[in-house]
């Protein structure tokens, strides 16, 4: 577009009864330099549902064209030449949208109607805007594009009963008949989609905070009802303001007040409008706050909001592609600011770890929503937008350090007027590459840590390869870039390669003497750092190309340090998080060693066994007060211990001991006692043990009524789990349910699933059947018959040496040292395949009914069911066995068969190709990592 604008003066005449406002907008045209002296006779504006009803420029009328589907206004002024700084006038009429639920969207500008607290009626109006991205063209003619800055001069004419808002500061206000017409200071450059005004019968509390040149700023909180309610708010505003005005970007902000309005409805939590922030009111009327992590959250989204003044508001970004860096800047500034961030376990455990897992494995480039050209909010701002930046500001931060970043960035504030690219910060800094590196790569760099010598260091090839990457080693030297790296920096001396977690990059423990060391000095690290290490363990642990005997001795190692070391009588916190990852890891390894019994016994004696009993499980359940597991992550190990030890075969004191308790964790959940209540997070854990050993039907279908309404089961839940609480009940039943042995239990199941068939997600319920397949099941009425034939347990046996040993019982009973099998026989494999086989033509036949409404979600199910009945059915054998090869060709018949009665619309063909190949890729993994390394590695 040849014209953009310099300034905007603009004047509303809003009337609160009329479903329009009147608007009169002069424009002062700016055209690029290299056109000055062209004849140009066309603009284009943006323009949104607006009528014009006058347009002029220097007394020319222009010819008039909307063009509807773009939102555009073009104006033709056929004898004119439009002139830099030419003054463009137009008076239109503008929409006043209605929102009165939640479902409707807001934009342009909008009024709602909000309960009066005196007269009990809907009758105080709130009127207000949102622009974000492209809805100030629904407010004035404009262009509409977040690279294009101007001034705004803004006044508005409304009913003298209101108090009306804007993003400058009020310097005129006139009464006349009723109405007032208030003017507002100008605003400096700033893209049209962050002005804003609010009129309405709001109150307000204020405070005023003395600035660094004496000034006084006033900071005002403004709501239609309950404003008692903003004081938490406003102390938070009245803290955080000083800090960034004074300290941080002193001399830049140009208003002497910021405004907070709180809105009944605005589509989004909240918007930065300059000098008028806005909000979604119930985010902040607060009467009492009941929880320090709900005080949190407002000071986080207070700062934020008050974050983006300067970066986001006065320094812009030149594309709606870059809104993951404006958001993700507000948000790292906001956590540096509220120091706890950084260390708050349940912050780094819901948003923090996730991203900075997701972005150690991937570039920022595939994390990377669609926003160049996101229509709405809803699409541009995904959650994932305000974080994925963070970890990078980090890493570029801990390499420069803060003082250069903020210095840097104040080139930038003085020269606001010109939106960036978020690059250009790097670049500034000198570390262009950098940047590259997150946007372009498809990985985070592997620094592979090998022996040199009777030393360690990092590999050189990788040294070479990342040279341009910033490596922080846990020595005091820590911005060191791995090119930079000498031989004595990278020496024996130094156990930890990415200190807290700094670097974007994953640490791959590839040498004995290395690990030994960590694992000794393990106490000098932080959490951060450690957590950091058995991320890249487990994202190693999962990837079957990567994975090496190193990562499972790192794993086995660590836990066994923190099971058995005489010196960590109890386990410092800190560990909490690492140990629940190496946990997991550990249920991976577990698995592999099925066949290993002697292995299996190891992990129970050297690890599971003593931290078992240092987590002292049942006594926390039994003293149970508020802050018995206030760290998030003791939950997740109790949990997974209790699921790491459900092994009846290899039966233990603590085996028992973990039997006992779970059993008395599911009474409790369903009974009120032996535990009064019982925290979510370990039902999982406990209930998988229980299902294991369970073999009584009645317990078993106690427990599956549970899936079907959570809700009385509520009250002995030990956290208050919100509104949901059932719901999230009823799923961890769904998940851990599975995994029982007994034959009749595991036919049940099936059953269950069948006659539940249009369920979502009732598939889950056969997650624990993946895991026991090559189990075989157990047949305790058999059992029942042994006990009462007084004969011991002796082996395990298939089915046919059963039946004959159970006709020589018959005769001979009373002999006592008669050799009996405990097994029938059946593998929970084969039961689940033949359950699978008999079933399918029932299922798929409604499945395929055409236009009903549940048969696309029966069709859903039943392939899903299809996948995990294939993996169940492929478990345990190597991709190169006879026996694999039968199995996979009776799916792959299977399949032919169905599709020549149903049609090949569902593609069971490429279902089972995916399971068949994820099946041959983890066969690499570390399954033959664990099968290869037959030197056991704990000691
Ligand atoms: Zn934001």
């Amino acid at each position: 577009m040849t014209f953009s604008a310099s300034k905007y003066d603009l004047y509303f005449n809003i009337d609160h009864t009329k479903t329009h406002f009147e608007g009169t907008c002069k424009i002062t045209l700016k055209c690029k330099i290299e056109q000055e002296e062209k004849n140009e006779s066309v603009i284009i504006l943006n323009g949104n549902e607006l009528v014009i009803t006058e347009c002029r420029l220097n007394d020319t009328t222009p010819e008039i064209n909307y063009i509807k589907k773009d939102h555009l206004i073009q104006l033709s002024f056929p004898n004119g030449i439009i002139k830099n700084n030419d003054v463009l006038l137009i008076k239109y009429l503008g929409k006043l949208n209605q929102i009165k639920t939640f479902q409707d969207k807001t934009m342009g500008v909008f009024k709602t109607n909000v309960m009066n607290d005196q007269s009990g009626k809907a009758d105080s109006i709130v009127i207000s805007t949102h622009c974000q991205p492209y809805h100030a063209s629904r407010i004035f003619p404009c262009f509409d594009q977040l690279h294009l800055k101007a001034k705004f001069k803004i006044t508005i004419e409304t009913n003298d009963r209101f108090k009306v808002i804007s993003n400058g500061s009020v310097i005129v206000r006139e009464l006349r008949d009723g109405l007032q017409i208030v003017e507002f200071s100008e605003t400096p450059y700033l893209p049209a989609c962050l002005i804003g005004f609010s009129i309405g019968d709001f109150q307000f509390i204020q405070s005023e905070v003395l600035t660094s040149s004496n000034t006084i700023t006033t900071l005002r909180f403004y709501s239609p009802l309950e404003i008692e309610h903003c004081t938490f708010a406003l102390d938070i505003a009245t803290k955080y303001f000083p800090i960034l005005n004074n300290i941080l970007f002193p001399t830049y902000y140009p208003l002497d007040k910021l405004d907070f309005v709180l809105l009944p409805f605005l589509s989004d939590m909240a918007m930065e409008n300059f000098g008028m922030v806005t909000f979604q009111m119930d985010y902040i009327l607060l009467s009492s706050i009941t929880n320090p992590k709900q005080y949190q959250q407002l000071e986080q989204l207070i700062v934020h909001e008050m974050v983006h003044q300067w970066i986001g508001d006065l320094l812009t970004f030149n594309s709606w592609k870059h809104l993951w860096f404006n958001e993700s800047f507000a948000t790292w500034l906001a956590n540096e600011l509220l120091e706890y961030v950084w260390t708050s376990p349940d912050y780094l455990k819901t948003h923090y770890f996730p991203t900075i897992s997701q972005l150690s494995t991937h570039s920022i480039k595939d994390t990377l929503p669609v926003a160049a050209d996101g229509k709405s909010t809803d699409e541009l701002f995904q959650p994932q937008s305000y974080i994925k930046g963070v970890p990078m500001l980090r890493e570029l931060i801990g390499y420069v350090g803060k003082e250069n970043f903020i210095k840097s960035l104040d080139t930038f504030l003085d020269d606001y007027e010109t939106p960036i690219d978020p690059k250009s910060i790097w670049c500034n800094l000198g570390v262009e590459n950098l940047y590259n590196w997150f946007i372009a790569s498809k990985e985070s760099p592997i620094f592979h840590i090998r022996d040199e010598g009777t030393s360690w260091g990092i590999d050189k090839s990788d040294l070479n390869r990342f040279g341009d990457v910033p490596i922080f080693l846990n020595k005091e030297k820590e911005n060191t870039l791995a090119s930079l790296l000498t031989q004595s920096e990278n020496d024996a001396k130094n156990i930890l390669y990415n200190k807290d977690m700094l670097g974007l990059y994953c640490v791959s423990y590839e040498s004995a003497n290395c690990i030994d060391a960590f694992c000794n000095r393990v106490d000098e690290l932080n959490e951060q750092s450690l957590y950091k290490v058995f991320q890249d363990l487990l994202y190693f642990i999962n990837t079957p190309s990567k994975v090496n005997n190193y990562h499972v001795d790192l794993c086995l190692k660590f836990l066994q340090k923190m099971s058995c070391d005489p010196c960590m009588e109890s386990i410092d916190e800190k560990f909490y998080h690492s140990i629940s990852i190496a946990l997991q890891i550990l249920q991976k390894i577990q698995r592999s060693y099925i066949n290993s019994d002697c292995k299996l016994i190891k992990i129970r004696d050297k690890i599971l066994t003593p931290l078992y009993m240092k987590f002292k499980l049942r006594s926390k359940l039994v003293e149970l007060s508020d802050t018995v597991f206030r760290n998030p992550f003791e939950l997740e190990i109790h949990s997974q211990l209790l699921f790491l030890l459900k092994l009846p075969e290899l039966d233990s004191e603590i085996v028992s001991n973990a039997k006992t308790l779970s059993f008395d964790i599911l009474k409790s959940l369903m009974r009120g006692s032996p535990f009064k209540k019982v925290p979510l997070e370990i039902i999982g854990g406990a209930l998988a043990n229980y299902s294991r050993f369970l073999t009584d039907a009645l317990e078993w279908k106690k427990i599956l009524d549970i899936m079907k309404n959570g809700r009385p089961f509520v009250c002995h839940l030990l956290n208050d789990a919100g509104s949901n609480a059932h719901v999230a009940i009823q799923n961890v039943i769904i998940e851990n349910i599975g995994y029982v042995i007994e034959h009749e239990l595991v036919e049940k199941t099936l059953k269950f699933v069948y006659t539940n068939i249009e369920s979502t997600s009732i598939e889950m319920l056969l997650f624990g059947f993946v895991y026991n397949a090559c189990h075989k099941v157990v047949n305790s009425k058999q059992k029942k018959q042994e006990k009462e034939g007084n004969v011991q347990r002796s082996g395990r046996n298939n089915r046919k040496s059963l039946t004959k040993r159970n006709n020589k019982s018959k005769v001979n009973n009373m002999n006592t040292t008669m050799f009996v099998p405990l097994y029938s026989g059946e593998y929970v494999k084969d039961i689940c395949w033949s359950w699978f086989a008999l079933n399918f033509d029932n299922i798929a036949r409604r499945a395929c009914r055409k236009g009903s409404p549940t048969s696309e979600q029966l069709n859903k199910t039943l392939k899903n069911i299809f996948m995990v009945i294939a993996e169940i059915y492929l478990s345990g054998l190597s991709v190169t066995s006879e026996e694999y090869r039968k199995n996979s060709e009776k799916l792959k018949n299977f399949v032919v068969a169905k599709n020549c009665k149903f049609g090949d619309e569902m593609d069971l063909k490429s279902l089972l190709d995916t399971v068949e190949n994820e099946k041959r890729v983890n066969d690499d993994g570390l399954k033959k990592v664990c099968i290869e390394n037959e030197q056991s590695l704990l000691v």
